[in-house]
């Protein structure tokens, strides 16, 4: 990432973001936009020449406006074709907004979004407003500035979806990736509802893949992960973990899931019926892993 001649001493100012002890990235800071501690994390918003508006928590980056569609329109239109009938829909994080964006495309009646971080929310809307567009002044939804993991225990409401649109499994988001958790959202989901999850970059982030793996297995009749490549997340594609107790929902025909695609009448940036149902497919390496872990768990 690092051009020649830039670093300390030539005024540059750069976020380095380690995603292993011995992997990192660098992201020239253009233009600090925000910078400050919230009551739970670092917050960092800033222009980069490449992705155009950044912003990072506790030093790991969360969305760019350059390639938050990928993330976004995955993360939401996947799940919610494959259902083929969800008008509520909850999102667990997602303070920079773009999650609900994508969400309100569809005809839901209610959307929750349980946010931890009121700031982010704040600064995401005052500085990357158009990652959000108008989700936050949609009469379907309702944020709520609360933890997500004591909302899907405590809540009366049920769902038809649960995007959980985490940080890393660090800080606030760290019990966001425990079986408790995850029991908490199959506690909100309807019969056949559908959870997904963030669930880091299995090239170096294997263990979160067996993590979830493991505990989304004790809880769903089919558990599996979507995978699809964000840039800013280095490393080659990102897996996005999947449990349901409908075990058709995965294997859909793709000329249904264009059928309920047409519904939203609107063209996509990353998504389309076939990379939907090409995101289920896996590559050898993953397959393995999985394999090894049901053989583990007999
Ligand atoms: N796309 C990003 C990624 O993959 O790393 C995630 C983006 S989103 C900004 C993550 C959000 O999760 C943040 O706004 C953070 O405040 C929120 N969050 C972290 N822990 C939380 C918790 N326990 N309950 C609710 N929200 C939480």
């Amino acid at each position: 990432m690092s051009a020649p001649g830039n670093g300390p001493g030539n005024g540059e100012a750069w976020l380095e973001e380690r995603l292993r002890p011995s992997l990192a990235q660098k992201l020239r800071i253009d233009k600090q936009l925000y910078r400050d501690k919230t009551e739970h994390q670092d917050l960092i918003v800033f222009e980069h020449q490449l992705y155009g508006r950044v912003m990072a928590l506790d030093g790991i980056v969360q969305t760019t406006e350059a390639d938050e569609f990928v993330y976004h329109e995955m993360m939401t239109h996947v799940p919610i074709l494959a259902h083929g009938a969800a008008t509520r829909v909850l999102i667990v994080g997602g303070g920079d907004g773009g999650m609900a964006e994508e969400a309100l495309k569809h005809p839901l009646e209610r959307l929750v979004q349980v946010e931890i971080d009121r700031t982010v929310v704040d600064i995401a809307r005052a500085h990357l407003p158009s990652i959000s567009g108008g989700a936050y002044d949609d009469p379907r939804m309702e944020l709520l500035i609360a933890d997500g993991a004591r909302y899907v225990q405590e809540t009366d409401e049920r769902f038809d979806v649960v995007i959980v649109d985490s940080t890393d499994p660090v800080g606030p988001g760290e019990i966001l990736f425990s079986r408790e958790f995850y029991a908490g959202c199959k506690r909100c989901l309807t019969p056949g509802g559908i959870i997904v999850t963030q669930n880091g970059i299995p090239f170096f982030e294997r263990y979160a893949v067996e993590n979830t793996y493991r505990r989304l297995g004790t809880l769903f009749s089919d558990v599996s992960f979507f995978l699809a490549p964000v840039p800013a997340y280095i490393g080659g594609f990102m897996a996005f973990g999947w449990g349901t107790d409908n075990v058709a929902l995965r294997s859909q025909p793709v000329e249904l899931i264009a059928e309920r695609f047409k519904v939203l009448g609107t063209k996509l940036r990353y998504y389309n019926p076939a990379i939907h149902q090409a995101a289920f497919a896996h590559p050898q390496f993953l397959v393995d892993i999985l394999e090894a872990l049901d053989r583990d768990a007999g």
